[in-house]
């Protein structure tokens, strides 16, 4: 290692940056990085009210912890999809409330079975989708549901570096432009009902997220992942770059900076903008949102049943 910023003794070694800091000088580094995501991103200003989606692990967690730091508005959504398998709802819901309650901020719980009276299991059970493909378009539908509702500017999510660069060699290899186009690290809102969404961390591996959560003394779900998601295509993506990253440290960053630099190689043209927006532009007849046909994915998984 090149350098170090002082004489206390390093708790990261950042080989992609020559570097080796001390937890101060890494807690400070981290916070700058998201700064500057943020600042070259345009993704939130101060005056945003920003709904940030926390799902109790570190990098969610670590994305409030800083916003709150940096003096940003932000309130957290924990979404509890009734997941049983090893308490892994109740685990992490607690874990989000802990951290709100710790930091005086304000937390919304969207209870699936409370609000839609089925588990996630339930609902899947009803759908030929997979499991994470359920859980997703539930996810997806909250986090503008609640958005939406309680006003909100912007939406942030936790993905991190390997998350986003791991996503973009999935669609990279598969070619799909749809996809390619709309990974951003601000994706800006299609529909009125729709808010912005955002993504601080792009610029922080996982590593450094879990190294930050642990400095900030931030009690997390130690499974990261999902106990679903074990064998999901983002993974595969995420181990091959890690591995390509040990031979040559700083690929990932590159990889995603030099892509959201290039994005608009992969923009559509006019014509097909026209046939993208006006396939989008139904609204559901039970929730509002944008929708393919008069019954949105999620109302019809979830069949509209929501007690008010
Ligand atoms: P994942 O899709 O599990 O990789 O999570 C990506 C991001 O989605 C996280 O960093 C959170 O911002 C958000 N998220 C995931 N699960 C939840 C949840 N249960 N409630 C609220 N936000 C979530
Ligand atoms: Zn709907």
């Amino acid at each position: 290692m090149r350098f170090s910023k002082c004489s206390e003794q390093a708790v990261i070694h950042l080989r992609s940056h020559r570097l080796a800091l001390c937890g101060d000088h890494f807690t400070e580094r981290f916070r700058d990085v998201v700064k500057k995501a943020i600042k070259s991103y345009r993704q939130l200003t101060k005056d945003d009210k920003v709904l940030v989606a926390v799902s109790g692990g570190k990098d969610s967690l670590a994305l409030w912890d800083v916003l709150l730091d940096l003096g940003y508005d932000a309130e957290g959504l924990y979404i509890d999809l009734g997941i049983k398998k090893e308490s892994y709802s109740d685990i992490s819901r607690e874990k989000a409330e802990a951290f709100a309650r710790n930091r005086g901020a304000g937390l919304i719980i969207s209870d699936i079975r409370k609000e839609y009276g089925m588990s996630l299991h339930a609902a899947a059970r009803k759908n030929p989708r997979t499991l994470c493909s359920v859980c997703g378009i539930i996810k997806r539908h909250e986090m503008s549901r609640v958005a939406l509702e309680g006003g909100y500017d912007v939406l942030a999510t936790g993905h991190n570096l390997d998350d986003e660069a791991g996503v973009l060699l999935g669609n990279l290899l598969r070619w799909n432009l749809e996809l390619l186009r709309r990974q951003a690290p601000r994706l800006e809102a299609w529909h009125p009902k729709l808010k912005p969404k955002v993504k601080p961390l792009c610029l922080l591996t996982e590593r450094e997220t879990a190294t930050y959560a642990i400095l900030r003394g931030i009690d997390y779900v130690y499974e990261m992942e999902c106990p679903f998601s074990l064998n999901s295509p983002s993974i595969v993506m995420k181990e091959a770059l890690n591995r390509i990253e040990e031979r040559s440290p700083g690929t990932k960053l590159y990889f995603f900076k030099k892509f959201q630099r290039h994005r608009n190689l992969f923009a559509s043209r006019e014509e097909e903008k026209q046939k993208e927006e006006g396939a989008e532009l139904v609204e559901c007849g039970i929730c509002g949102f944008p929708s393919s046909s008069d019954r949105c994915a999620f109302c019809r998984i979830m069949r509209g049943k929501r007690k008010n």
